[in-house]
């Protein structure tokens, strides 16, 4: 077969969502723009190509996504840039570049959009998926992070999902890291015969890295490691004990893991993760922490900044194991037209019923009129409106009633009274 004869499919770990699951997104898409409303965050929307070097220098050299990840090309001008592979760094960029990093250093964005990495396509985990993130710039206080996490908290109570567990840490910052990775290092070394190869190469450079290896002998090794909380600094045991007094007062139940140290690098202080036991193994749905100095690195001034990003095929599985993969369809409204003549005519009162928000599909009155009440019952239409040339020199139209089999006529400039608008669905 000739190349240009064979099927085109879509690339491996890209898929494409089809109705009637794209209902389902965005449903979690408008939930996700209400609640988030509530608590003063704006979409942000930026490019999904950057500059390699923005990813380089803030998720870090030696993390997965930038070692192996990336889906990384030179543009047609020689230009190293990146398929975004996580939305923070871009927000970053634009608040700073935007000039609001100096004009409103206060900042609540949230973007939603695809995200690529190279990885090992399974259940849960794509190479092209999409993340709802949030992100609060510009406060320090632990109350920042509590309202952040509570965002997602809302989320989940909107969208009736409980089985979902909250896991926080904290990942100190340098002051406490200092002694801290000297000792790890130190336990890395011990066990160098055994752990796999990419922890030997960056227990030097970054051996925190370390916790987020999937390798089993890796995760086994360091159970018995040396773990940040006994090297929390003052201000760093304040500001998550400030944390988890803010979960208390908003009742948001949560479990101390002083494994969790998340795959970038920017992180300070809080860590946590949402973590839902129905996925298997990619078990997180969402995720985020504290990234003070990454403004700052960006050539920003010195703010604060906290963040999380939701992983929605994740979430919609969790949504679809409880419901299935379909919402129900809002009433739908079909036009028979017996002779194309009059088509003209019916596609200006369709357009008044449209406008009204009520939905209304037809077959241009091409089709015989049997063909047209076969798709009206394969499309589950709630009622055909019947109307030819001799209903049209009356202003009347046939209504029949799909469930109840019953027919009447309707005069044409009533109709719109007849039916539902479509405006509260969903
Ligand atoms: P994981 O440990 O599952 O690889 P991660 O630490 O790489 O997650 P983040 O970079 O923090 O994840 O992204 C936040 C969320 O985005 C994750 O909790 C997950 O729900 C989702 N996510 C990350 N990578 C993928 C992927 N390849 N496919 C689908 N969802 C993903
Ligand atoms: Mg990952």
């Amino acid at each position: 077969m000739e190349k240009k004869d064979r099927i085109i499919k879509a690339i491996r770990g890209m898929n494409d969502i089809m109705p009637p699951e794209s209902n389902l997104w965005r449903k979690v898409e408008e939930t996700a723009h209400r609640i988030f409303s509530t608590y003063g965050y704006e979409e942000i929307r930026t490019p999904i190509i950057e500059s390699t070097d923005l990813f380089v220098r803030t998720v870090g050299e030696t993390t997965a996504i930038v070692e192996k990840e990336m889906y990384s090309f030179m543009d047609k001008s020689g230009e190293p840039v990146s398929l975004r592979p996580e939305g923070t760094a871009s927000v970053i960029r634009a608040y700073i570049e935007s000039g609001a990093a100096v004009s409103e250093p206060i900042s609540r964005y949230y973007y939603k959009g695809p995200m690529f990495r190279y990885e090992r396509p399974q259940k849960g985990r794509q190479r092209q998926f999409y993340q709802i993130g949030l992100e609060l710039l510009g406060v320090e206080s632990p109350l920042a992070d509590v309202e952040v996490i509570s965002t997602f908290v809302h989320l989940l109570n909107e969208l009736e999902i409980s089985d979902v567990n909250l896991e926080i840490n904290s990942v100190g910052c340098n002051k406490c890291r200092f002694a801290y990775n000297a000792d790890l290092i130190k336990f890395l070394q011990k066990h160098s015969e055994k752990v796999c190869d990419d922890c030997k190469r960056r227990m030097i450079k970054n051996p925190m890295r370390a916790f987020d290896c999937k390798n089993e002998t890796c995760i086994e090794i360091l159970q018995e490691g040396p773990h940040i909380d006994k090297y929390w600094c003052e201000e760093c045991k304040r500001h998550f004990d400030g944390v988890k007094k803010g979960l208390l007062a908003l009742n948001v139940p949560f479990m101390f893991n002083e494994k969790i140290v998340r795959g970038l690098d920017y992180y300070v202080r809080t860590a946590f993760e949402f973590t839902c036991k129905k996925l298997g193994s990619q078990n997180a749905v969402a995720a985020g922490g504290r990234y003070d100095g990454l403004i700052k690195d960006l050539g920003g001034p010195d703010l604060p900044g906290i963040g999380y990003a939701i992983g929605v095929e994740r979430l919609i599985l969790i949504l679809e194991n409880k419901h299935g993969k379909t919402l129900p369809k809002k009433d739908m409204v079909y036009f028979a037209v017996p002779d194309e003549k009059a088509a003209i005519s019916v596609l200006k009162i369709i357009q008044t019923l449209r406008k009204d928000g009520i939905r209304v599909e037809w077959d241009f009155g091409t089709k015989s009129l049997k063909a047209q009440m076969r798709r009206a019952d394969k499309l589950k239409a709630e009622a055909v409106v019947i109307i030819g040339s001799d209903e049209l020199a009356r202003g009347c139209a046939i209504v029949r009633d799909m469930r109840k089999k019953t027919q009447h006529e309707v005069k044409v400039d009533q109709l719109p009274m007849h039916f539902v608008s479509i405006e509260d669905e969903i």
